[in-house]
This record gives structure tokens, sequence and C-alpha cells, in this order.
């Protein structure tokens, strides 16, 4: 109960910070986030700066270290899941520069094994095994959708329309990739139903692009991109400070994302950090986006 009532005055905003290892190429390198074990607590470090003035710490509700597991994320992503069988809208995404391990804790990597799942595979399976455990007193249709959003359209990635224009493999990177997945559940003695959603959503790069280095396509997919970004930010933080006004109608993303995201919607933000220096900028700008929502 104290914990329930905690988390009404916090809001249904999570955010859970992770912070993906070096790479195999990368060896020996020096990681610039110092993660302080459970508490959700983080310092990054400034390369051009020595001693207290280059330190910054930040808190979250949850830091994942570099040797923390696909399992170890999904232990705390689980509750949520399950809170769509009772009829709870719920979004969770990742947002990262590209390269930070956005796609790696939402899907895994390329050819995951079982244990590399990310939270798309883990959610579904976990609504299916909670569904079959319920199936004496409840009965659940679930649906699952897969939606694109580029430069403002979305496209649906299921449908079989094939008039629908396929972009090339190397502008996924660029995309915005939603899995929506509706349940609906009905109580076998009393006929009652409910409603619950989860939108699971892979953000874009959230990089800043050098207007200098793009031109043409490039630079007006790097504005939408910047535009819904700073679009999504500004819903969850008009819905963190609790504001009268949400401004869900700025991008395409939030409009796709409404239902999920307000009111007794709950949300999950991954904040995902590369440790290496050339990232420090990047870095603390992600961290500072994710402090206004937190
Ligand atoms: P993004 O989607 O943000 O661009 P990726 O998820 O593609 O980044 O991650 C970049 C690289 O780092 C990939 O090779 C990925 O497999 C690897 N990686 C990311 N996070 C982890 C992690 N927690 N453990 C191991 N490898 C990771
Ligand atoms: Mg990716």
């Amino acid at each position: 109960k104290l914990h329930n009532e905690l988390q009404e005055l916090k809001g249904n905003i999570r955010v859970y910070c992770r912070i993906r290892p070096f790479l195999p190429g990368q060896k020996g390198k020096q990681s610039i986030i110092e993660y302080i074990g459970e508490n959700g607590e983080l310092v990054v470090l400034n390369p051009a700066k020595q001693g207290k003035e280059g330190r910054r710490s930040f808190k979250f509700d949850k830091v994942y270290g570099p040797t923390s597991t696909q399992a170890d994320v999904f232990s705390d992503t689980q509750p949520l899941i399950q809170s769509v069988l009772d009829g709870y809208n719920v979004c969770i995404f990742a947002y990262g520069q590209t390269g930070s391990g956005k796609t790696y804790t939402m899907t895994g990597p390329d050819g995951a094994s079982e244990e590399e799942w990310g939270v798309n595979y883990r959610a579904l399976n976990n609504l299916f095994s909670i569904s079959q455990r319920r199936e004496s007193t409840f009965t659940y249709e679930v649906s699952v959708q897969m939606v694109e959003i580029y430069n403002e359209q979305v496209r649906d990635l299921l449908s079989n329309d094939g008039s629908q224009k396929r972009y090339p493999l190397f502008d996924l990177v660029h995309l915005y990739s939603v899995v929506s997945i509706h349940v609906r559940g009905m109580d076998r003695k009393s006929g009652s139903s409910l409603r619950g959603s989860l939108h699971l959503v892979d953000l874009a790069g959230s990089e800043r692009v050098d207007r200098s280095e793009v031109t043409g396509d490039r630079l007006k997919e790097a504005q939408h991109i910047n535009k819904s970004l700073s679009a999504l930010g500004d819903v969850i933080f008009a819905l963190a400070q609790k504001n009268a006004h949400v401004p869900y109608r700025n991008s395409k993303l939030t409009q796709v994302l409404q239902s999920s995201l307000g009111g007794q919607a709950k949300t999950l933000m991954f904040v995902q950090l590369n440790p290496d220096a050339t990232s420090y900028s990047e870095t603390l700008s992600t961290l500072k986006f994710a402090e206004r929502v937190s």
C-alpha cells in the first residue's frame, strides 16, 4: 500500500538507465560513467576536466551497469507487463544516441539466444504465460501491430498492402519502430471485460546532427527526428509536472502513443548510455533529457 501511494505521488513515469559495456574491439578503455550500486545513482566524468568540477551526478529509478543481463532488466520491467493484463495502458521506450544499446535492450542482439532476448520477446512471452495461468477465470485475446514512423509518416509493417513503400534497410536506424500489443480480457464468471495495451518503442538515435554535414533528405530526416523526440520530451515533461495541457498533437510519435501516455497509463523510459569518452557530450545531453522527465 505504501508502495502504491509513493508511486502515485511520483506519477506513473519511471526512468531506468542502462550503461552498455565496451564492445570486444574496445578492450581496456576507461568508462566515463561511475555506477554507484543499487540506488539509481550514477556520476558522469567530463574527460576534459579533473577532479570535482568534472563530475556530475544523476539519480533515476534504476541504473543497470555494463554487466547487467537482459533477465536482470526484465525482472524490473515485468510488473508493468503484468499490469497490461489487468487493464492498464503501458508504454516502454528506449532513448539514447545511436550505438548506445536501444535495440539491444528492446529486441536483443542480432541472432539472439533466448538468454539474450530483449524486452519485446520477453514481454510477449510473459503476456502469454500469464494469460494461460489465468485461463480458468479469464479469457484473453491478444493482437499485435508493428508500425514504423519515418519522416512523420506511419507505416504498418504487418499489413499485406503491397502498395506501401518499402524503405531501404540502411534507413532503419533512422526510424522509430513501435510494437503495439492490445489485450482484451473477459471475466468468465461475470462476463465483464477489460482492455489493456502495451507499446514498445525503439526510438531513433537522439544525437544532434551537425547541420553543416548533412543536406537534402538526411537533413529533413534529422529535423523530423529532433522534432519528434523533443515533442515526446515535452509530453512526458507535461505529464511529470501534471500540467493540464499535454501537447500530444505535435508529432506523429506522440499521437501514436497518446493512449499509452498519461491518464492511468504507465510509462517506462530506458535511458541508454555509451561508456566511451568520445560520447561525453551526447551522454550528458541524454542524461539531461532524462532528468527533465524523471
Ligand atoms: P542502438 O540501437 O542504440 O543504436 P545497439 O542496440 O545496436 O544500439 O547497440 C550497439 C552495439 O552494442 C551492438 O553491437 C549491441 O549488440 C551492443 N550492445 C548494446 N548493449 C549491450 C549490452 N548490454 N551487452 C552487450 N552488448 C551490447
Ligand atoms: Mg538501434
